[in-house]
């Protein structure tokens, strides 16, 4: 994988936490009350969505020199949403049908077992730290829209408008293209070629991240700007806590990624935790409610040619022991882990395969 420089240094100041000694845990049973005894003995862990290879380095540093999952897990995001290149997450996501970015973010504290969560929320680049306010300082779990702002702004976030002009273009490209019967002319073949006119298609993305420490506690956060040219006030799955994400500080956590009306559909983070509480391993778990998604879409235009999903959605898995896994609907696909193994991409377990 080749970095660009500012890439290259983030990874830099991240590799020298790395390096640092840290403490190995052997295999631990998740489920027993003597593991509440054992802190201080859990393998520090930390997984992303693929887009977060950053977000983790800078996540396992920050868990290693003391800092609680939750702010590391927050640190490592607010890295993707700051990313003007990065077209899923914060500033520079890919904007709604009127050219407005409406960002969702949620996070979960394991230990506390409390959450926290924004949806439709505009113009604050980074939601995932409104989110955690809403956690900390209100008796709510899910403020939206207006509110959100307000809520935002009261704490201080300044507002900026989060479109891009690479994400304006795009959305530009994709407006003249919806139609012939309408007044936007559409634009010419080589414009449809290049650059921000690959984005036509309508296109999904975010970043989810979680980690445990060397205490056995577990935090993760999901943060988007969800599907691109979404009808105005749409929210998916990712702030949705039990859907976007899930902890049970016993058992482990879930985070997704993907076409977000199935997964809110089915409450698969869940789901996938409590399969795990009742034994199966993260990757187990999630292809089990990968097969559920399937199952339940009826409808043909969701399906393919074979009656398969026809649509991404991705989970990553990690469990109390330090077991991970990430899945997906189809391959190929990877997912971002660090642990004392150092941080790299790995491939998702896949439930289906086109080639197949
Ligand atoms: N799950 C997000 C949503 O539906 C989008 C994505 O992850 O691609 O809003």
């Amino acid at each position: 994988m080749s970095l660009n420089p500012i890439t290259r240094r983030r990874f830099l100041t991240a590799a020298s936490g790395l390096l640092a000694g840290l403490p190995f845990a052997s295999h631990l049973r998740v489920y027993s009350p003597a593991n509440r005894l054992a802190r201080g003995k859990y393998s520090i862990t930390a997984i992303a969505s693929r887009n977060g290879l950053e977000a983790i380095q800078l996540a396992y540093k920050l868990i290693s020199d003391g800092k609680d999952p939750l702010d590391a897990v927050i640190a490592g995001v607010t890295l993707v949403e700051d990313d003007p290149e990065d077209d899923s997450v914060g500033y520079g996501g890919l904007p709604n049908e009127d050219g407005v970015v409406e960002l969702d973010a949620a996070v979960m504290h394991g230990p506390s077992h409390k959450a926290g969560a924004v949806a439709a929320l505009r113009n604050i680049r980074n939601p995932s730290k409104v989110a955690r306010l809403v956690m900390e300082t209100t008796d709510h779990v899910l403020l939206v829209g207006k509110g959100a702002l307000r809520f935002a702004r009261a704490h201080g976030f300044k507002e900026q408008d989060l479109l891009t002009d690479k994400a304006r273009k795009a959305w530009l490209k994709w407006k003249q293209s919806l139609s012939p019967r309408d007044d936007w002319l559409t634009p010419p073949e080589e414009d449809q070629q290049t650059g921000a006119a690959s984005l036509l298609d309508r296109h999904t993305g975010t970043i989810h991240c979680a980690s445990i420490n060397s205490s056995g506690d577990i935090s993760c956060a999901t943060t988007t700007s969800g599907l691109s040219y979404k009808i105005p006030g749409r929210v998916g799955d990712s702030p949705i806590i039990g859907a976007g994400l899930y902890v049970d500080n016993d058992v482990g956590s879930c985070g997704s990624t993907g076409r977000g009306e199935a997964n809110l559909q089915n409450l698969c983070s869940f789901h996938a935790v409590e399969l795990m509480r009742g034994g199966m391993s993260p990757k187990d778990a999630g292809l089990e409610v990968l097969r559920r998604v399937a199952s339940h879409t009826r409808e043909e235009r969701l399906l393919d040619d074979r009656g398969r999903p026809d649509f991404g959605l991705k989970f990553y898995l990690l469990g109390k022991d330090g077991s991970y896994a990430g899945v997906s609907m189809w391959a190929p696909a990877r997912f971002a882990v660090a642990d004392r193994k150092g941080a790299r991409l790995e491939d998702c377990a896949c439930l289906y395969d086109r080639d197949n």
